[in-house]
């Protein structure tokens, strides 16, 4: 017999709510109150409870501090419960997740969103510390856990810097699959990565860092390495490294932290050439910064020759060779080949060009690298069997925004209205079929937004292009008073001219702002045509497509040389990968992190109220909580239903007598248990509870 109900877990619910706010938002009795859901995130987090739920929604607020919640005892604990059995936790969600990926056979997602310092990645990395501890134990699988946890290292040297938000935040989006046989075990992985900020590389703000790698290699690589790539450990001799943060820093260990990469990489089996082919390209991109020009009568000419014989000789490529290319352009006008000097700014903006370009694929280069040591010997059977982890940017409004922030206010859209599609419509739409009445919450749709951006001829991606693409001479003032000539009736597009007075004074002529979901964003566009063209000069990418160093010659085909086609823009191509992602994402069932970074100051124990409501804001809580509360929390199909309750009532125990099957047993069963008609409803095949802590144990309540 089922065990009965009304049983401890809402009551340690009701038990918690004394001591430190509600373990789920749902439960909140001013749930429309901003201050009232601060206040029970604020309760929480300090007495170190730093998760609570939003339905099946975790909040994660960030401690800044080592809690002791994740050890091997906790994974145990959080193992095969249900959802509600156990306090809110990453655990509980992976595990959820996993469960339903196993027992249904239906591919999982884990997304998870907010702000730079939140601890989205922190978070990734207990998704898969819980599946590496909970899932198969046989050698073979370990050995692909291990690939999989060791990726981390790897990619957070090469694509993560300290910020002034974070001291080691990811400068590029991340997506991870993992695939399992039937029976739960990893058997590979693929990761799909997402426009690195290369601009990093040639420059950083006051108080920034180059990207980790850098500062690794010149701590932690031995004498006789730093010695081949001709480094010095002083961190000062390299212009790269010399805009920002000078120094070492304290909450990072470069030097340990480079064996650890060291160590990774050969877990993952990168050869000993592959190492030192990776690292005479980081070495390469520091001797790059420091060569300078001179410019005589208009022309650049390269000031430090020993530099450049340096940089060739780590590419592999002939050092005349190279240094024409830098002071160079050749331009191949339909056959007609004409070659030109270039004058000093152009030559440092070629060199810049090319260290970026070389650090963006060789960053590119090490994910599908990766991706060859993880892919799955066996896949029968696993096409389903595929748990997503999604760590990405979230939404960004700083002082100045430019085209990255563009960018990434752009996923974040795609990213809302794959939350609209996935868990606002479904629902409506099970209510719907079900035949519920039921009075539709209202919420925002951001597809006109999304729209804006990216409708084919209309949008503002395609404007961007075009211009980028025009003859004459294209600027970003251009480009501006196009969108405005094109965009300015638009509700979400708002130009100088017409914006209201007082976002007026604070608006630059340079400027346009657009009304995004999570809140209104003004755009620089000064930087956004050459940023988007994402130009390398033809001569450079020639002389790196007959590298020495294979990784430079495999990250520069030649075919792309030959390719009469234009390169795609860079925002096209971003574009074209999010897109992808929808629909990688869209065939899931999706769970969702939200985390909340509680201060600027990276501190633990100190609760911004503001700076949190911001985030609650345009994290959309509120309205997801809105929908949640308006909702059915529960539901579950009749025969089931009765399964599990028939012993509430001596008219439906030992089973139900009555004719019309289980959906009249429930009925009844519910009118012998006194239900209240506000609290529950009858569907077509299902019975759905609003609040099912009055009703019922919470143990398998909230599925499906
Ligand atoms: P970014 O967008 O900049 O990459 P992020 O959201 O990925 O930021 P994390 O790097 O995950 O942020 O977290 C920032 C820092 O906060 C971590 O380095 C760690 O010190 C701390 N932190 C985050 N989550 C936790 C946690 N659950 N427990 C303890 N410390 C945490
Ligand atoms: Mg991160």
């Amino acid at each position: 017999m089922a065990s009965p109900t009304t049983l401890p877990i809402m009551e340690t619910g009701l038990h918690e709510r004394d001591r430190a706010g509600v373990q789920d938002f749902v439960l909140l009795e001013n749930y429309q109150s901003e201050d009232a859901f601060i206040d029970n995130l604020k309760k929480r987090f300090q007495e170190n409870l730093i998760y609570t739920y939003i339905g099946q929604v975790l909040i994660s607020v960030n401690p800044y501090k080592q809690l002791p919640i994740y050890s091997d005892a906790h994974i145990k604990e959080y193992k095969n419960k249900h959802f509600y059995e156990m306090p809110p936790h990453v655990f509980a969600v992976t595990d959820n997740a996993f469960r339903s990926l196993i027992d249904e056979n239906r591919g999982q997602c884990v997304l998870i969103s907010g702000e730079s310092g939140s601890g989205k990645t922190e978070a990734s990395k207990k998704v898969l510390q819980y599946i590496a501890a909970c899932s198969g134990h046989q050698t073979t699988v370990e050995g692909v856990k291990d690939k999989l946890l060791k990726s981390n290292p790897v990619l957070e040297a090469f694509g993560n810097a300290k910020t002034n938000r974070n001291d080691n935040s990811s400068r590029f989006g991340k997506y991870m699959d993992i695939q399992f046989d039937y029976k739960g075990a990893p058997i590979g992985g693929n990761i799909l990565n997402y426009l690195l900020e290369k601009s990093r590389v040639v420059a950083q703000m006051g108080g920034e860092r180059n990207f980790h790698i850098f500062y690794q290699l010149l701590a932690g690589g031995d004498d006789a390495l730093l010695q081949e790539l001709r480094l010095e450990r002083t961190l000062d001799s390299y212009n790269y490294l010399s805009d920002g943060l000078k120094g070492n820093l304290s909450s990072i260990d470069d030097s340990q932290n480079f064996k650890q990469v060291q160590q990774a990489l050969s877990v993952i089996d990168f050869t000993a050439e592959e190492q030192r082919e990776i690292f005479g390209i980081v070495a390469s991109i520091l001797h790059l910064g420091n060569v300078n020009f001179e410019e005589i009568e208009g022309n650049a000419q390269v000031l430090s020759r020993d530099l450049v014989v340096t940089v060739a000789r780590l590419l592999g490529v002939n050092a005349s060779e190279l240094s024409a290319a830098l002071t160079h352009r050749t331009i191949d006008a339909r056959g007609d080949v004409v070659t030109s000097p270039l004058n000093h700014e152009l030559a440092v903006y070629a060199k810049d060009a090319l260290a970026k370009a070389v650090y963006d694929r060789l960053f590119s280069w090490l994910v599908q690298r990766l991706n060859i040591s993880l892919q799955a010997k066996e896949t029968r059977g696993a096409r389903n069997n595929v748990m997503g982890i999604l760590d990405i940017y979230g939404f960004e409004i700083f002082n100045k925004n430019n085209f990255e922030q563009f960018c990434i206010n752009f996923c974040n859209e795609k990213l809302q209205q794959l939350f609209i599609e996935l868990t606002l419509k479904s629902e409506q739409d099970e209510y719907r079929r079900e035949g519920i009445e039921w009075i539709p919450v209202e919420y925002f749709d951001n597809k006109v937004i999304c729209n804006l951006i990216e409708e084919k001829h209309k949008g503002i991606i395609s404007i961007l292009d075009e211009e980028c693409l025009r003859p004459g001479e294209p600027t970003d003032i251009t480009f501006l008073q196009k969108l405005t000539t094109k965009l300015s009736e638009h509700h979400h597009y708002v130009c100088h001219e017409k914006a209201p007075t007082h976002i007026q004074k604070i608006m630059l002529r340079d400027e346009f702002r657009l009304v995004h979901y999570a809140g209104e964003v003004t755009y620089s566009v000064i930087g956004f045509l050459d940023k988007n063209n994402d130009l390398l000069f033809r001569d450079l990418k020639e002389t790196l497509s007959k590298a020495g160093n294979k990784i430079v010659r495999s990250c520069f085909p030649e075919q792309e040389l030959r390719s009469k086609k234009r390169p795609e823009t860079a925002i096209t191509q971003f574009r074209t990968s999010l897109n992808n992602l929808m629909d990688i994402l869209m065939c899931k069932e999706p769970s969702y992190i939200r985390c909340i970074k509680p201060n600027d100051l990276q501190s633990p124990g100190v609760f911004n109220d503001e700076l949190v409501l911001h985030q609650v804001k345009y994290l959309g809580l509120m309205e997801n909580l809105r929908v949640r509360r308006a909702g059915f929390a529960y539901r579950r199909a009749y025969d089931l239903f009765l399964e599990r309750y028939k012993c509430l009532s001596k008219s439906t125990w030992p089973n139900y007598k009555g004719s019309g099957g289980p959906k009249a047993g429930v009925q009844q069963l519910v009118k012998d248990l006194g239900y209240d008609n506000e609290q529950y409803k009858m569907g077509e095949t299902k019975l759905f509870i609003r609040w099912p802590r009055t009703l019922f144990d919470t143990e398998d309540a909230y599925q499906a």
